[in-house]
């Protein structure tokens, strides 16, 4: 051990073929193989837009690491507030202790989040976070007398995470998590919505879920799903309606409404929460992502009074909200969230945001007239091109790459959803990344 110990180096912008080597065979990345492991790019800084290469090239940042870095990168204020919590204190058990970073995120989230909500449950990553609000759901009907309330009903081509009841809750077909279909508790799914966000609304749309809930709303705790933007489970942008249409059917029935805004949060799709643009509250909101602005991982589940009052009077576990994760609101994560909600709110992205939509919209129109393309759709600031084809994503990386795009697709997508301060030039730059992509394959 001595001497691999003495070939570590702290210089994380030196990395060698061996490390190369030593990663392909050892490292576990997102949903990849240790037998044929995808090429992996090696990654030594980053700033503004741009992450730099371990040879010195630089590339356009299309992705926000998956959402989350909403501000660039290495950005001096968020930077600022980590430096400052850390010489205070990194991290302090939750259990019996509080702080002023947890206590400030919290008033923060609740002051801009749908207003009826008035709780907060930190946790640590996404999933969790769906965790923690199908916990809080099922406590609430078991709280309630109502035990049998114990399944979720969502709608298909959806994601929520991957842990297990979250992986319940994703499409059965793309999220990904087929083999485990055994041992995932069954839930309800509805199609997913038809309408997109700016066609006619049909009220058709709605007509399965409806059925579902009216015969089966005895044994249905919550409905989970993302508002207006079905994000991995593949980016689609439903009508407002539809979300309007399920809030009136929950309350209809006697139905929690859980709304995954993890991805969406925090501004991307033009409004702060997707739920605004349906004027719609949920009885429980999970967050995460760019809570951060992606600087390290945290989540937060909110609840209502409804919620967190029948939780508070269940009897058989004195009333407990039944999670508490070593790392709960983390002090560290909680003052970098606080100054990264800070910066988005003192920040026009209203107004960047619509930009982006716009300049995106104009820069896809050519790209939909590849064949190989099925269609094109921009929404806030996401745009997506699917393909007839899956993506070969080995190939399609590289090439973009070797045009100084980071973009990352899956499936038949390809994907952007690039941090807000990116300007039009680097949005062009990332759309002829695929559209030259297009044109040679
Ligand atoms: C990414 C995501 C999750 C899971 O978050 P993790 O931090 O990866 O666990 C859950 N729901 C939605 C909508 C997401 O986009």
């Amino acid at each position: 051990m001595g001497s691999r110990i003495a070939l570590m180096t702290k210089d994380s912008s030196s990395i060698s073929n061996a490390d190369l080597v030593f990663d392909a065979k050892h490292i576990w990345h997102p949903y990849s193989s240790m037998r044929e492991p995808l090429p992996v790019y090696p990654i030594v800084s980053a700033e503004g837009v741009r992450l730099r290469l371990a040879d010195g090239r630089l590339l356009v940042d299309g992705m926000s690491s998956w959402w989350a870095a909403i501000h660039g990168y290495n950005h001096p204020e968020l930077n600022a507030a980590a430096n400052q919590q850390i010489s205070a204190m990194s991290h302090v058990m939750f259990g019996g202790v509080t702080h002023k970073p947890a206590i400030d995120l919290a008033r923060l989230l609740l002051e801009i989040s749908p207003t009826n909500l008035t709780k907060v449950f930190f946790s640590d990553s996404g999933s969790v976070a769906v965790e923690i609000a199908i916990k809080m759901a099922l406590q609430f009907w078991h709280a309630l007398g109502e035990p049998s309330k114990s399944k979720l009903l969502t709608i298909r081509s959806g994601y929520h995470g991957d842990t297990f009841q979250a992986m319940s809750v994703c499409d059965p077909i793309t999220g990904m998590h087929e083999i485990f279909s055994n041992t995932l508790p069954k839930q309800f799914f509805a199609p997913a919505p038809q309408c997109n966000f700016d066609e006619q609304w049909n009220d058709s749309d709605l007509a399965a879920m409806e059925k579902i809930i009216r015969s089966h709303h005895q044994e249905i705790a919550a409905v989970i799903l993302e508002p207006i933007v079905q994000g991995a489970g593949g980016m689609h942008f439903y009508h407002p309606n539809y979300l309007k249409g399920v809030r009136q059917l929950c309350d209809q029935h006697n139905i929690l409404l859980i709304a995954d805004e993890i991805a969406t949060g925090f501004g991307r799709t033009g409004k702060m929460f997707a739920c605004e643009h349906a004027d719609v509250q949920p009885d429980i909101l999970c967050l995460g992502k760019a809570l951060t602005g992606g600087y390290i991982s945290l989540a937060a589940t909110l609840a209502n009074d409804r919620v967190s009052d029948a939780i508070a009077d269940g009897r058989d576990n004195g009333g407990i909200m039944m999670h508490g994760p070593t790392y709960m609101a983390n002090p560290l994560a909680c003052s970098i969230a606080i100054a990264s909600t800070e910066l988005l709110m003192n920040s026009p992205w209203v107004e960047r945001i619509s930009h982006i939509e716009s300049v995106l919209g104009k820069l896809f129109t050519p790209i939909a007239a590849f064949s190989r393309v099925r269609s094109v759709r921009v929404f806030g600031a996401i745009g997506v091109v699917e393909l007839h084809e899956p993506v070969d994503v080995a190939l399609a990386q590289r090439a973009f790459v070797d045009r100084g795009a980071w973009i990352r697709p899956f499936g038949r997508l390809i994907y952007l959803m690039p941090p807000y301060i990116i300007d039009d030039e680097d949005l062009a730059l990332l759309v002829n990344a695929i559209e030259s992509y297009l044109s040679c394959t």
